[in-house]
């Protein structure tokens, strides 16, 4: 496989019409190893942050045994790739059909939950087709709704049962399985490990209300990656937090401690280069947007940094926005993304900071989604796991410390 030094080298071998995403392999498996190192616990990656077939071969060959799958395509997806994985299914609302079909076919046997009806679904689904006996291997995660106030991206509103729902839901799946976990998920990008105390204390007070035998807590994803503006504590305050909650839980001798972080596993896999369409005045049309790799640039204002790729721009930087390709007001990025003044059409900028929730929501709307993908063997423009968390060789992001 042809690996590029950087953008730069992409850009005078291919200029290219369409974006190409660039991946960085490296940069995935230092923060598996980083995760499989020093997270007290087991690490399960988060397939829908990044359901790439090359990343999740990386991830797996850096340690990463355990996947989070959520829908009956990624169940396939990861078993085709990795055929030793363990694959838990934590979406807490599954049909039967896709259930089945899991538990039968790919060898899934966790399953989480978050009411008695999906209990009851999985157990039916579960069992022999022929004798109706229960399937004895069951491993059942009762779904916590925890506060998602210190993170970014909220995932409190949808998912969860109440602390007043808990405790009966934990005895009632106890009787189906030998496995027994808590999960619950602070919301993503959680800007401070504060945010896990109060999950974990939520889960003391079902586990002790609800008085069974607990095999595993689970603390989810929601583990922060950097990008301008939002600059997190190191993720080791946040492992020492979850491990000290963890060992004074009311819970079995030999329980087990898991994370399941889909964003800052693959946040640094990827950038982007996008090429300018059109200037006007402090706006840039670009060749990707909120259809594309850019969707939380557009939807919830996320800032990606960003570098432009020509080396005969002088200006200083100013502000700018974006507008994506497709014929749509609402493809638009108010950013700001700092880049050379005298940029123009047919430039080219590198994103970054991509490799999470970016290549992942491309789509083909209006008929704008090809990109080409190539490997690139150069830093991402911003790391939590290189050196002192300084910003690698850009100029246009913020500087951190
Ligand atoms: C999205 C999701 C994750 C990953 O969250 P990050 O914020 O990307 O770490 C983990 N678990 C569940 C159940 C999810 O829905």
């Amino acid at each position: 496989m042809h690996i590029y030094p950087d953008a730069k080298a992409v850009v005078r071998d291919l200029a290219p019409d369409e974006p190409v995403i660039l991946n960085r392999p490296h940069a995935a498996r230092r923060a598996a190893r980083f995760f499989t190192e020093k997270f007290p616990g087991k690490v399960m990656y988060a397939v829908k942050a990044n359901p790439a077939p090359d990343l999740i071969q990386v991830l797996w060959e850096a340690g990463v045994t355990h996947y989070d799958v959520a829908s009956i395509a990624e169940v396939r997806l990861v078993r085709e790739a990795l055929p030793e994985a363990d694959l838990c299914f934590m979406h807490p609302i599954k049909t039967r059909k896709t259930i089945a079909e899991a538990y039968f076919k790919h060898g899934v046997k966790t399953f989480s939950l978050d009411t008695h009806e999906e209990l009851a679904k999985i157990v039916e689904a579960c069992s022999d087709p022929e004798t109706g006996a229960p399937a004895q291997d069951l491993r059942l995660c009762v779904r916590l709704r925890v506060s998602s106030e210190h993170a970014q991206l909220s995932l409190a509103a949808k998912f969860g049962c109440d602390l007043t729902e808990a405790p009966a839901l934990l005895q009632e799946a106890r009787q189906h399985c030998d496995w027994l976990g808590v999960c619950f998920h602070v919301g993503s990008q959680a800007m401070t490990p504060f945010a896990f105390v109060q999950a974990m204390d939520r889960t003391r007070a079902a586990i002790a209300e609800a008085s069974v035998v607990i095999d595993m807590i689970d603390v989810g994803g929601g583990f922060p990656s950097v990008y301008p503006g939002m600059e997190p504590p190191p993720l080791e305050d946040y492992f020492a937090i979850i491990a000290r909650h963890f060992e004074s839980l009311p819970i079995a001798y030999n329980a087990e401690l898991w994370c399941e972080p889909g964003r800052a596993l693959c946040a640094e896999y990827s950038s982007m280069i996008v090429q300018v369409t059109k200037r006007r005045g402090e706006e840039l049309y670009i060749n990707d947007g909120a259809y594309g790799a850019l969707y939380d640039a557009a939807h919830v204002d996320w800032r990606f940094p960003v570098r432009a790729l020509e080396d005969d721009l002088r200006d200083p930087e100013m502000d700018f926005a974006f507008y994506g390709p497709t014929c749509d007001d609402a493809d638009y990025m108010q950013g700001p993304f700092p880049l050379p003044g005298d940029i123009k059409a047919g430039d080219y900028i590198e994103i970054g900071m991509l490799g999470a929730y970016g290549a992942a929501m491309k789509t083909g709307f209006n008929g704008f989604g090809d990109a080409e993908c190539v490997v690139v063997a150069d830093e991402p423009m911003m790391s939590l796991f290189i050196g002192e968390r300084k910003v690698v060789q850009s100029d246009n992001v913020v500087s951190l410390r």
